[in-house]
C-alpha cells in the first residue's frame, strides 16, 4: 500500500509517522516547508477543559500520545504537562464551568475545582477578581515549532519521503488507484490524506465536495522574558468572547498569549497578521488574569491561517465522492491538542478501514445534509 499526504502541517507530519511506523509506504508533500503554516503559528495549548465533549475520547488518545513523544520521536518537543487552570470572574462563568467539570468527568476528563481562598492559595498571581477556578492537572502545552518536523523526521527514519517546496494541484483517479498531481510530477498511491489545513476545503471541492470554511487568524503575541514564575497555561470561563484570552510562560521567562478577536485571512498568500488594536484588547484582559502583566514589554505578535467551519469541528474521515481519498483538515483553532491523535487515528482507517475512535461527528457527509 502507497498512502500520499497532501499537507506537512502537524496532522499530516504525524499521519505519515504513524503510517511508516505501520510499515506502510508514505510520501508526505508539503508545498512549502514542513511545520510553517497554522502549527508553527499555533499557542501551543494541550488542553481539554472546555473542549467540545464528543470530542473528549479523541484528545485522550492525543493526550496520551504527547506524553509519549520523546520516546516515540527521539526529540524534545518541549511538551510539558504543566497543568491548565481557567478562572471564572462572575458567576454565569462559574456554572459553565461546573456544568462542564460535571459532564466531562464520566468522559475520562476530572477537573479540580477551586474556590476563591484556595485558587489564590495555589496561584497567588491570580487577578482579584478571580472567584473560582477549574484546574486539569495533566494537560500543560508544548513548543508548536518544532512538532511537526520532529513527526516528519521520525516518519523519514521509518522510510517515509518528505517532498517540499511541492504544491499539490489535482488528485485524481487513475485506472487501478489514485494519482497526485504536483508541480514537480506526479505521485501514483492507494490512499491520499487531504490534510492541507485551511486549504483542505479547496481539494475537497475539486472532489465534489465542498465544505463551507472561513479562515481567520487568531491573535497571538510574547513578553520579554521575566523569571519563571507561573508554571501552568492559564485561561478564563467567560460568556464575552473579547474577555476569553489565554496565557502561558515559557521556561525561557517569556509570556505567551493570545485570545478575543481573530482577523479575516486570504487564503491566497494565506499570510495572517495582527491587527494592534486586537494586541491593545487583549492587555487588560490578561492583566485581569493576572495583573503583573500590565507591566512587561510585548516584544512580538503574529498570527497564523487556520481554517474555521460553520459548527465549529473539523472535517475527518473518508471522502464521500473519492473512494481511497481521506480527509483530515479544518480544525477551528485547537488542532493542536489533537494533532498526534488524528494521525494515528487517520493512519489507523487508512491501514485498517476502521478506528474505534468516535470521529462520526467531523464526516464531510454533514455538509451535504446542510
Ligand atoms: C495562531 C494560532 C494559534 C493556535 N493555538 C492553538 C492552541 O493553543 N491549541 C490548539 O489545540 N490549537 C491551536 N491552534 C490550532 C492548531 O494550530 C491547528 O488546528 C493545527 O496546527 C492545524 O494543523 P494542520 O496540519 O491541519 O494545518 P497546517 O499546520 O496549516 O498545515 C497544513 C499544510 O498544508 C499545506 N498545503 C496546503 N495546500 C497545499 C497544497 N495544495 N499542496 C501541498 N501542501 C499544501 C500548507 O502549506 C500547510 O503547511 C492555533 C492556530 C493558530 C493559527
Amino acid at each position: 500500500m502507497r498512502v500520499v499526504i497532501v499537507g506537512g502541517g502537524l496532522m499530516g507530519a504525524a499521519t505519515a509517522f504513524f503510517l511508516a511506523r505501520r510499515g506502510i509506504g508514505v510520501t508526505l508533500i508539503e508545498r512549502d516547508r514542513v511545520g510553517q503554516a497554522a502549527t508553527n503559528a499555533s499557542f501551543g495549548n494541550i488542553r481539554r477543559q472546555g473542549r467540545h465533549l464528543p470530542q473528549l475520547p479523541l484528545a485522550h488518545r492525543s493526550r496520551a500520545l504527547w506524553g509519549e513523544t520523546l520516546a516515540l520521536l527521539d526529540e524534545d518537543v518541549e511538551f510539558r504537562a504543566t497543568g491548565h487552570v481557567r478562572f471564572a470572574f462572575d458567576e454565569g462563568a462559574v456554572a459553565d464551568m461546573e456544568a462542564f467539570a460535571r459532564d466531562a468527568a464520566p468522559l475520562g476528563l476530572t477537573l479540580e475545582i477551586l474556590g476563591r481562598n484556595e485558587l489564590r492559595a495555589r496561584f497567588p498571581w491570580a487577578g482579584p477578581g478571580a472567584i473560582a477556578a477549574s484546574f486539569s492537572p495533566e494537560d500543560g502545552s508544548a513548543n508548536p515549532r518544532l512538532i511537526a518536523p520532529a513527526f516528519a523526521r521520525a516518519a523519514a527514519r521509518l522510510g517515509a519521503e518528505i517532498a517540499e517546496d511541492c504544491p499539490v494541484t489535482a488528485i485524481e483517479s487513475s485506472g487501478n488507484g489514485l494519482r497526485v498531481e504536483t508541480a514537480r510530477g506526479t505521485f501514483p498511491a492507494d490512499a491520499v490524506l487531504n490534510a492541507a489545513g485551511a486549504w483542505g476545503a479547496r481539494l475537497a471541492e475539486r472532489l465534489g465536495e465542498p465544505v463551507p470554511i472561513e479562515a481567520y487568524g487568531p491573535q497571538m503575541g510574547v513578553t520579554e522574558p521575566l523569571p519563571h514564575r507561573i508554571l501552568p497555561v492559564v485561561g478564563i470561563w467567560s460568556r464575552v468572547k473579547a474577555e476569553g484570552v489565554y496565557f502561558r510562560q515559557v521556561e525561557r521567562g517569556n509570556i505567551v498569549f493570545g485570545g478575543g478577536k481573530r482577523e479575516p485571512v486570504a487564503l491566497d498568500p494565506g499570510h495572517a497578521k495582527v491587527d494592534p488594536a486586537n494586541t491593545l484588547a487583549q492587555l487588560p484582559q490578561l492583566a485581569r488574569l493576572c495583573p503583573a502583566i500590565a507591566r512587561v514589554q510585548v516584544i512580538r505578535t503574529w498570527s497564523g491561517c487556520e481554517g474555521y467551519t460553520g459548527d465549529m469541528l473539523p472535517v475527518m474521515g473518508p471522502s464521500r465522492t473519492a473512494p481511497g481519498v481521506f480527509h483530515a483538515f479544518g480544525f477551528c483553532g485547537h488542532g493542536f491538542q489533537l494533532g498526534p491523535g488524528v494521525g494515528d487515528v487517520m493512519a489507523e482507517l487508512i491501514a485498517t478501514g476502521e478506528t474505534p475512535t468516535p470521529i462520526a461527528p467531523y464526516c464531510i457527509a454533514r455538509f451535504a445534509a446542510a
